[in-house]
């Protein structure tokens, strides 16, 4: 199915239902906002001149336009390159270049920075989502609904490419369906009355949770700040209720502080759903301290958008309640209709709890990679996603995720997975954050190095820490050295900056 189709089903079946409200004003409506996205749509393919199959940029922070140009673009036959607006303009120019898209809509500060790039290239526009041309487009002639195949793209997607330069993920309106199956099937059942705060960036997989949440009626709400503010967020979560959201291990842990400090949870909070980088698990324990049983996880990756593993809030509170940490520490159970097979080092089928790399197969599975066939075919290779992260499928048919591939430490010629380490230090009471990298060592070839943010006010030495790690991982495995910091450097959606912490371990020439 198409989901410009399924928007249009949800508009007659929740026509008077709030859609999409900014902040706390009075949302539009179902009805409302299919008459924007249908003018719109009109606005894209008439006066912008754009033609079904070309792509529109997205680059702007959360704003209330961004989930209604989503769905004009869907309407109108388009594809969205969804891009993180802090990028910079260097950065915005070669995804601009290699979509080939033609119009870029974008606000404020980032839409004075990319129109000199637009303006070098030829033949493309940058519209700011508050002008005056925008607010009329979205007052014109309605584009009336036409069929569309459901294997259109709808979402190019660029891959923050830690190495080399970032590759655009193809991913169909069929994708994006299957991901919303999985939602209900594992994590969350959705209906109107429900609502999501959309905190973490719609460029990214918080954007792809507006769908199931439009699709059954649910109302999005998107933050005048644009991002997370704790007090303005705990405002929304007091003024509504049911709601959800897509949450970064950091975002967690920044409501929980904020929550003891407000002497308790906000009272609309109905579930965190949180992904995207690992989630230890005494974050977990932490959160579901402070939030009850509404915390769930899901694992995926751009290539298959959200839908690889989950647990749903309340699997992972019973396994609080009953100290159940194997399953705590994994990212759960293989999401309904999804396959994963872990290969092991020569490329067979790893036995239970034998290392190897995931690698899926479902509905949700990339078309590929835009312009790269040689890209394509090396992470769709015998018809299996490719992953890059490598982990253990236990007896239980828990998922382990162990790391990428590449952030793998290897000391002496063994191998060393960060998050093992990680999840042995975060037991200590002084620390809140904590990253651990592999440094160049001239006997080693790899040594473990551990940058760690401690807790307001706590107090803890290296010597603490080695105690601690001697107490539950191997010898070899703990750290040779200890960086304290004042925080991690993490990239927009929450991802620690590993690339980073590496440089700034290598001595000063
Ligand atoms: P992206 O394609 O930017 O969404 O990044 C996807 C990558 O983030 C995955 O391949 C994992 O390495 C990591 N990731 C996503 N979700 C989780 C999770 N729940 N726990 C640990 N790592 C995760």
């Amino acid at each position: 199915m198409h989901l410009s189709s399924l928007f249009h089903r949800s508009a007659l079946m929740h026509a008077d239902r709030p859609a999409l409200a900014a902040g706390t004003r009075d949302p539009l409506t179902y009805a409302q906002l299919q008459a924007r996205v249908q003018a719109l749509a009109g606005w894209l393919r008439g006066p912008m001149g754009l033609q079904p199959g070309q792509r529109v940029m997205l680059a702007l922070r959360n704003h209330p336009s961004y989930i209604e140009s989503m769905l004009a673009i869907w309407h109108a036959g388009l594809c969205a390159v969804p891009v993180n607006a802090k990028l910079h303009p260097n950065e915005l120019e070669y995804i601009l270049r290699d979509s080939g898209a033609r119009l870029c809509l974008s606000q404020g500060e980032v839409a004075d920075a990319l129109a000199p790039v637009a303006g070098s290239l030829e033949a493309v526009r940058v519209m700011d989502v508050e002008s005056a041309a925008y607010a009329e487009g979205a007052r014109g002639p309605a584009l009336a609904l036409e069929p569309r195949p459901p294997q259109e793209l709808a979402w190019l997607f660029y891959t923050s490419g830690t190495t080399g330069k970032p590759k655009g993920v193809m991913l169909s309106h069929a994708n994006l369906v299957g991901m919303c199956l999985n939602f209900y099937a594992d994590v969350q059942a959705v209906a109107s009355g429900d609502a999501m705060v959309h905190v973490a960036p719609l460029s990214h997989g918080g954007g792809l949770y507006s769908i199931p949440y439009w699709l059954h009626g649910a109302l999005q709400i998107v933050p005048d700040s644009g991002g997370l503010d704790e007090d303005e967020l705990c405002a929304l979560l007091t003024h509504y209720d049911r709601v959800s959201l897509f949450a970064s291990p950091t975002i967690v842990q920044r409501m929980v502080r904020h929550a003891r400090q407000a002497g308790g949870p906000p009272p609309g909070l109905r579930a965190l759903i949180v992904g995207g980088a690992p989630f230890y698990v005494e974050d977990i324990k932490d959160a579901v301290a402070c939030f009850g049983p509404r915390v769930a996880q899901i694992y995926g990756q751009g290539e298959s958008p959200m839908s690889i593993s989950a647990l749903s809030a309340a699997q992972v509170a019973e396994a609080v309640a009953s100290n159940d940490d194997a399953l705590l520490g994994s990212v759960g159970y293989v999401q309904t209709s999804m396959a994963v097979e872990l290969r092991n080092g020569a490329g067979q089928p790893a036995a239970p709890g034998e290392l190897g790399e995931v690698t899926v197969k479902g509905p949700t599975v990339m078309l590929g990679y835009w312009n790269n066939p040689r890209a394509t075919a090396d992470t769709l290779a015998d018809g299996w996603l490719h992953t890059g992260d490598i982990g253990t499928l236990d007896t239980r048919g828990l998922l382990h995720l162990k790391d990428r591939s590449k952030d793998v430490i290897i000391s002496g010629g063994t191998n060393i997975y960060p998050r093992e380490v990680e999840e042995a230090l975060m037991r200590h009471d002084a620390i809140q954050e904590v990253s651990v990298v592999g440094t160049p060592d001239p006997e080693w070839g790899e040594s473990v190095l551990a940058f760690v943010v401690l807790k307001p006010g706590a107090q803890a030495q290296a010597q603490d820490l080695d105690r601690l790690c001697l107490a539950s991982i191997a010898r070899f495995k703990r750290p040779k050295r200890y960086v304290f910091l004042e925080e991690l450097p993490k990239n927009s959606t929450g991802k620690v900056l590993k690339r980073e912490l590496q440089q700034r371990a290598l001595p000063t020439p």
